[in-house]
């Protein structure tokens, strides 16, 4: 147990404490290669070295050395793309070498099948496939230069062909393994950001939701903390919308919610927000929009919905609103802010309804006991 933790922590060296997320299980890869490689080169350095074969195992401590600075290097970049690459081409040169060399009685080409899979994950299909046919042009003009010229040992040609046939049938089943993974990993990816899409939106009116709103909210009002950029809210509720649902029915009152979802949509600009705030709530997010512009918005939007109805079993309904508005000001918070929007609409229920209600600059202007505290 104890030196299974240990493990874990040495693999999980520069990574979050959270949950991994994709960036960090490369670097765990890249982690788990360069121990391996490092613990392989190591002791096959070793090995050379008792056999006298001083060459061959300065090599392989080179390569272990460049196997652990792989390890570091990820540690202090927080980052696998260097390390990654570190690992990737001192393999690589390593197995070149080993061709070359012939390693132990010629058992040194027997490593190169390990390019193939560590090429495909590091620099994924297309890249790694490249690397991996130029590594196979490099090693076979060496293995098949007339008269092994570019070899410091000698293969049968047997034993190079089928070398040769063998690397390319694992490579191209780690190719076919990462294409899979590739397309398995992009429709995931595309089935959680069509799941984070629908998180955001309201189902019937394809609105944000009040959740979205929130988080848009909140982007504005710390934008606004740094550009001092004016941003208004519209807090805004249908009328009598409850003799709809009992006139015409719940159907007809989904209908007129979605409509005049669209009619608010057509009002905005591209940078302004409108969610359903809640049953038949609706809040307006004006970015760069003081409270005149705001309130220039609400009357247009009180205008728009004299000439607006729905068309529902022959019947003609059309609706109106009340509305509470605001300008966002840092004296206050969010939560702040939207209870005095809140405060102004229910002004407006009570001065009779369709019309728009201001939030008192000396309201706004108060500091807060809660924001001092
Ligand atoms: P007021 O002018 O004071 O706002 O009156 P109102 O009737 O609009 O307000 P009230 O709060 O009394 O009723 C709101 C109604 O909205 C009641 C609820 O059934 C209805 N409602 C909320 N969500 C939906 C929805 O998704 N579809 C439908 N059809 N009705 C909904
Ligand atoms: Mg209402
Ligand atoms: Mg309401």
């Amino acid at each position: 147990m104890q030196s299974r933790n240990w493990l874990i922590t040495l693999l999980k060296a520069g990574l979050g404490e959270d949950k991994l997320n994709t960036d960090d299980r490369s670097m765990l890869v890249v982690n788990l290669f360069s121990l391996v490689g490092l613990l392989l080169t190591f002791s096959l350095a070793i090995m050379a070295l008792t056999k006298h074969n001083f060459i061959l195992a300065a090599t392989l401590f080179i390569a272990s050395a460049l196997f652990l600075s792989g390890y570091f290097v990820q540690q202090r970049t927080q980052s696998s793309k260097v390390s990654s690459n570190i690992i990737l081409y001192s393999l690589m040169v390593l197995m070149v070498y080993m061709v070359y060399t012939g390693g132990v009685h010629n058992t040194g080409p027997l490593w190169i099948f390990l390019v193939a899979p560590v090429t495909l994950f590091i620099h994924g299909l297309k890249r790694g496939l490249l690397g991996i046919a130029v590594f196979v042009v490099v090693i076979s003009t060496m293995m098949f230069f007339p008269d092994n010229q570019l070899l410091a040992t000698e293969y049968s040609f047997h034993f190079k062909t089928r070398l040769l046939l063998s690397f390319l049938t694992i490579t191209f089943l780690a190719a076919f393994y990462e294409h899979s993974r590739e397309d398995s990993f992009q429709q995931a990816l595309n089935i959680s950001k069509e799941f984070e899409k629908l998180a955001k939106l309201d189902p019937l009116t394809k609105l944000s939701n009040r959740r979205d709103a929130l988080e848009k909210l909140t982007y504005e009002y710390s934008r606004m903390e740094r550009t001092k950029e004016p941003v208004s809210i519209l807090l805004c509720d249908l009328d009598h919308f409850k003799s709809v649902n009992d006139n015409y029915g719940h159907p007809a009152g989904d209908q007129l919610l979605q409509e005049i979802s669209q009619q608010f949509k057509s009002c905005i600009r591209a940078q302004d927000t409108v969610s359903r705030w809640g049953g038949e709530e609706f809040l307006f997010i004006l970015p760069q929009t003081n409270v005149h512009q705001a309130v220039h918005l609400s009357e247009k939007l009180h205008e728009c919905l004299r000439s607006f109805s729905i068309n529902y079993q022959e019947h003609d309904i059309g609706c109106t609103i009340s509305i509470g508005a605001c300008e966002i000001s840092l004296t206050k918070s969010i939560s702040e802010v939207l209870q005095l929007a809140d405060n102004a609409l229910y002004q407006a229920k009570a001065d009779g309804r369709n019309q728009t209600v201001l939030v008192a600059a000396h309201e706004l202007a108060a500091n807060s006991e809660d924001r001092q505290a």
